[in-house]
Order: structure tokens, then sequence, then C-alpha cells
């Protein structure tokens, strides 16, 4: 199973290679301080820059393709959503 990228349409092994090609900023939203400085207010967002790497680029990266074209993760295919899955352990 790979994962589709809806912006580029490049396949990856897994969720960390995916993460690895996107990049730049979310959009962060902009503060501006009251003239007291005790409040801030949200008076909108920076540009969203985010978006996917080129091939050249991922390749610059170590990232690599295999004969299927999905792309793989340089430092290994490590599934960062499945570690958010596992269930938290409880101690009493
Ligand atoms: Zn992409």
């Amino acid at each position: 199973m790979a994962n589709l990228c809806s912006g580029c349409q490049e396949k990856f092994y897994s969720v960390a290679a995916h993460e690895t090609h996107r990049v730049g900023n979310y959009g962060e939203p902009i503060w501006q301080q009251s003239a007291t400085g005790k409040s801030a207010k949200n008076v909108g967002y920076a540009r969203s820059e985010r978006h996917c790497l080129t091939a050249d680029e991922m390749r610059s990266l170590d990232m690599t393709q295999d004969d299927k074209g999905i792309w793989h993760n340089p430092a290994g295919d490590y599934d960062w959503s499945a570690r958010r899955e596992q269930p938290v352990e409880v101690t009493s």
C-alpha cells in the first residue's frame, strides 16, 4: 500500500516519506499586540507556502524511487501515523 499525494500525484511508501516531500509553512497566524501589550489580536495569516518537492529535489534529499514508482524515505520508512495509533499505556 502506498500513500498517493493529492498535490503532485506521486506515490509514497510511508507517511514519513510523504512528509519529507512536503515543505514550507502552513500559513501561520499574524498577531498584532495592543498598545498596552497586554493582548494581541489576529490580524491575518501569512501566505501558506506548503508545497511538494519536485522529483529532482526529492532525489537531492536522497529519497529513492522503486521500480513501481513509489518514493522511499532515505532514513527508512518508519510510519509516524502508525505510532500515533498505538494505545496509550496506562500504569496504575
Ligand atoms: Zn506531493
